[in-house]
């Protein structure tokens, strides 16, 4: 199943793809929540509920018209993974890690398909980052590795935008103010659940620059895999239904090509990753 985030006159609402049309899950059966993290807190009932409501649900959205939130616009947290492809810390400069290395955007930088990245007057090197983005289902503490999968309702494309000016050059390396300009995580199109992906760690992962390939990359080269991250993180905090894991990004980045490469305005940025579709933004600025 596939589930969409729908901006209308009412809010925010839920929606599954079914037949080329997004289809409204609460007004098709009134038990689902409006929203798709109160569909996921339901856990895999609330699933196999919302996938027989497609079929029979009447206010539908049309796709090539309807203006798309991140799948999950209002997760309790958003935590990255810097440095986890192997060619990208060393296109960095910086060693492989031997833990995973952990930054958090907030639900203020989520866009969805289609909305503009906004580039802020404070950074002059805007950068794009390709991700593989885990979205939580049933929550947890002290999740063992061995029962982790279990805890992800499924994937989404991401987009981990990034100011390297903030991040790497300000005193003290600002990691978290160069992550969380607003707008800097478009998500989407879609929620696309596990249950139609088989191999998280086998997907080819693509970002296209105004039509040109900047990184093509596989999920195989992830340093640590979605179970081990998974179980980690929840050795730190609770996850909660809808929190999103942005797994990091492969090589290519913009700060990494002579001369570099920084978003302008007018750019157009697609990120594709297979069987979970293409995440497509244009940039403007503020
Ligand atoms: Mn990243």
């Amino acid at each position: 199943m596939r589930l969409v985030t729908v901006q209308t006159e009412q809010g925010p609402r839920a929606c599954g793809e079914f037949e080329g049309q997004y289809v409204d899950l609460n007004s098709a059966d009134p038990v689902l929540p409006s929203t798709v993290k109160g569909l996921l807190t339901l856990g895999a009932e609330g699933l196999r509920r919302a996938a027989g409501a497609l079929v029979a649900g009447e206010r539908t959205y049309d796709p090539a018209r309807a203006t798309l939130l991140a799948p999950v616009p209002d997760p309790a947290k958003i935590v990255c993974l810097g440095l986890n492809y192997r060619d990208h810390a060393a296109e960095s400069g910086m060693a492989v890690p031997t833990e995973p290395i952990l930054f958090s955007k907030y639900a203020t930088t989520l866009i969805g398909h289609g909305a503009p990245i906004v580039l802020p007057p404070q950074s002059t090197e805007v950068d794009y980052e390709a991700e593989l983005v885990v979205v939580i289902g049933v929550g947890g503490r002290d999740i063992p590795r061995d029962r982790a999968m279990g805890h992800v309702a499924g994937y989404a494309v991401g987009h981990d935008v990034s100011a390297r000016d903030w991040q790497l050059n300000k005193p003290g390396k600002q990691w978290m103010a160069g992550k969380t300009f607003d707008t800097f995580a478009p998500v989407g199109p879609c929620l696309v659940t596990a249950d139609e992906v088989l191999d998280p760690q086998a997907l080819g992962i693509r970002l296209r620059l105004n039509g040109r390939t900047m990184q093509d990359s596989n999920t195989n080269q992830l340093v640590f895999p979605v179970d081990e991250t998974v179980s980690y993180l929840s050795g730190i905090f609770t996850l909660e239904p809808g929190d999103l894991i942005f797994t990091g990004t492969p090589p290519g980045v913009g700060m990494a090509r002579k001369p570099p490469v920084w978003l302008q305005p007018g750019d157009i940025v697609e990120v594709e990753i297979d069987g979970l579709g293409t995440l497509r933004n244009p940039v403007i600025r503020r």
